[in-house]
């Protein structure tokens, strides 16, 4: 059986100070709970964060990364770089960076190849636009975005990389896909990673839903048979809220 997942991407928000109260109460309220817990938080919180995580079941995430080892990339951070502070995770391909920083099918696949490569466990995202489901071209987009990103990964890599089903039009808005229609696609990605990797990969893959999930939605999304958690956004900046989604099963 596939645990849940639930991962808080804080994007750019949060400075130390607040990182290590955050975790300081955040840790309290999840402790007993049988779900992964991830936080993913800007560069100048990880080192932070790791030590306040420290005898927590509290695990850190970066939210991004360059796919080259070193060199001359001015103001980027390397795959190596956030291993050797002991960061476990990475989302990888987020919207906002597919939208604002150029990212492509390209340089996500190139990022999740580095990323095993160093044995960090990245979160990648895929995700169709309002257009492109008001066009009916959800699946299409959806499986073609995740075997372009899982290209050329071994089975144990795909196993080992958390996908996050993301429609953008329900990230930062409010509206959240349908816990059905959220079923639906991520059974459609299932699918595709069955076809190339065979169903004993594809049964062991964490899917997350992502996209305006709340303490409220959370059970109900989270209960469906192939939605195994979220990335979170909005509602993971307040430990509180967070920790309501984390114990939705409580
Ligand atoms: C996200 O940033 O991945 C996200 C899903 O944001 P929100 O929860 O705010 O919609």
């Amino acid at each position: 059986m596939r645990k849940k997942v639930i991962a808080g991407n804080w994007k750019m928000n949060m400075l130390p100070n607040e990182t290590i109260e955050y975790i300081e109460k955040l840790s309290k309220l999840v402790k007993d709970t049988k779900n992964e817990v991830i936080l993913c938080v800007p560069y100048t919180d990880l080192f932070y964060a790791l030590l306040t995580a420290q005898n927590t079941n509290i695990k850190i995430g970066a939210q991004n990364m360059h796919f080259e080892e070193k060199g001359a990339y001015t103001g980027e951070i390397s795959p190596q770089m956030l291993k050797s502070i002991n960061v476990e995770y990475v989302i990888i391909g987020h919207s906002e960076r597919r939208q604002y920083y150029n990212e492509t099918d390209e340089t996500v696949n190139k990022k999740l190849k580095s990323a095993h490569k160093v044995g960090l466990k990245p979160i990648v995202c895929v995700g169709e636009t309002l257009e492109q489901r008001e066009e009916g071209k959800t699946s299409d987009v959806i499986t073609k975005q995740t075997a372009l990103a899982l290209e050329g990964l071994n089975e144990k890599e795909v196993e080992e990389t958390i996908i996050a089903y993301e429609p953008i039009w329900a990230i930062g808005t409010g509206k959240t896909a349908t816990s059905e229609d959220a079923n639906e696609s991520i059974k459609e990605i299932r699918k595709e990673i069955a076809r190339k990797y065979g169903q004993q990969t594809a049964e062991r893959v964490i899917i997350q839903y992502g996209g305006s999930v709340k303490s409220k939605n959370a059970k109900e999304l989270f209960s469906m048979s192939d939605i195994d958690g979220g990335l979170v956004g909005g509602a993971s900046l307040d430990a509180e809220e967070f920790s309501k989604i984390v114990n939705f099963d409580k």
